[in-house]
């Protein structure tokens, strides 16, 4: 869809992303070693709406790696194939106060205490269907696609890069394992887990899939239905409760969407029923968000009054 340079959005995101711009603050992710050679100077925005009019800003057609935002997405293909209470026997609901590569279960479960965590996205990965590396990841990917209405590329060297130096991602694959909640092989869940972060998206791309989120479940550019409305509403509750690690409560009194962060520099968040919105700027925070998306999302919901549980 061409965008209207002149349209009041576009205007707001351009000031926005000025606003933003001077911040050099945080570092870009290094350890996995090929992320640390992004542009750390990147900056873009996108807001798409439930209507489908796509809106954006700066860098928001750059490619950078889906990371930790892949989570929500592959969460809701599990809940859309299996539902709320077969999930939940794998991976629990509540936020975990940890940063995301904590090394814990849930005592008495045995499960992840989020699916927004590494050790939950793990065993979500592994409840997709299929007993390959091939057959889950090819789901997860044309899940994807869907909720981006596009074809999705993997990025071959962060592939390689994070497969090879993934070990602690591997522990938590064993430690889910041995508590029975981990459903493939391990060397399965995390090569897929591994190849579903690497998947190169654009902030455009994050914003739809956001919005497909925000309509509960339809992509409003494609028109085509990706998940049920349950699963839609499902995972922007969890991302409500645990989408920025253990900044989800300061973000959900500062900003006030739900929301998920990713070590590549992306964040998308949802404002359901209205829009969605994918940010990229590859400086992180020390809980591994991105500082200047975090500062657009918090200026956009100050000035605009984003927040949902605003009184209107
Ligand atoms: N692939 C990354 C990892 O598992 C994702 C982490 C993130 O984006 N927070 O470490």
């Amino acid at each position: 869809m061409p965008v209207d340079l002149h349209h009041p959005v576009r205007a707001t995101l351009d000031a926005v992303l000025d606003a933003a711009r001077p911040d050099t603050s945080g570092e870009v992710a290094s350890y996995i070693p090929e992320l640390a050679d992004v542009e750390p100077e990147r900056l873009g925005i996108a807001l798409v709406s439930t209507r489908g009019d796509v809106h954006d800003a700066g860098d928001s057609d750059v490619a950078f790696t889906i990371q930790s935002v892949s989570k929500p997405f592959v969460f809701a293909l599990a809940l859309d194939a299996l539902g709320v209470d077969e999930v939940t026997k794998h991976v629990g609901l509540e936020p975990s106060g940890e940063p995301f590569n904590a090394i814990s279960l849930e005592a008495a479960s045995g499960r992840p205490l989020n699916p927004m965590i590494n050790a939950g996205a793990i065993v979500t990965t592994s409840l997709i269907a299929g007993d390959t590396v091939e057959d889950k990841f090819g789901v997860i990917r044309s899940g994807l696609e869907r909720f981006a209405g596009r074809d999705l590329l993997v990025d071959e060297d962060v592939f390689s890069s994070e497969a090879r130096t993934g070990d602690r991602n591997r522990a938590l694959a064993y430690l889910t394992k041995s508590a029975g909640t981990l459903a493939a092989d391990v060397e399965v869940a995390t090569t897929a887990y591994f190849r579903q972060c690497s998947l190169s998206v654009t902030a455009r791309d994050l914003a739809i899939m956001a919005a497909t989120l925000a309509t509960g479940g339809v992509n409003p550019v494609s028109g085509e239905r990706v998940i049920s409305e349950d699963a839609a509403r499902w995972t922007t509750a969890v991302m409500t409760s645990c989408g920025m690690y253990d900044e989800s409560g300061h973000w959900m009194v500062h900003v006030g969407l739900p929301a998920k962060s990713g070590v590549g520099g992306g964040i998308v968040a949802v404002q359901p029923g209205q829009f969605g919105i994918g940010t990229f700027s590859p400086r992180l925070d020390a809980r591994g968000n991105s500082v200047r998306g975090v500062a657009m999302l918090e200026r956009l919901s100050a000035q605009y009054g984003l927040h949902m549980l605003a009184h209107r």
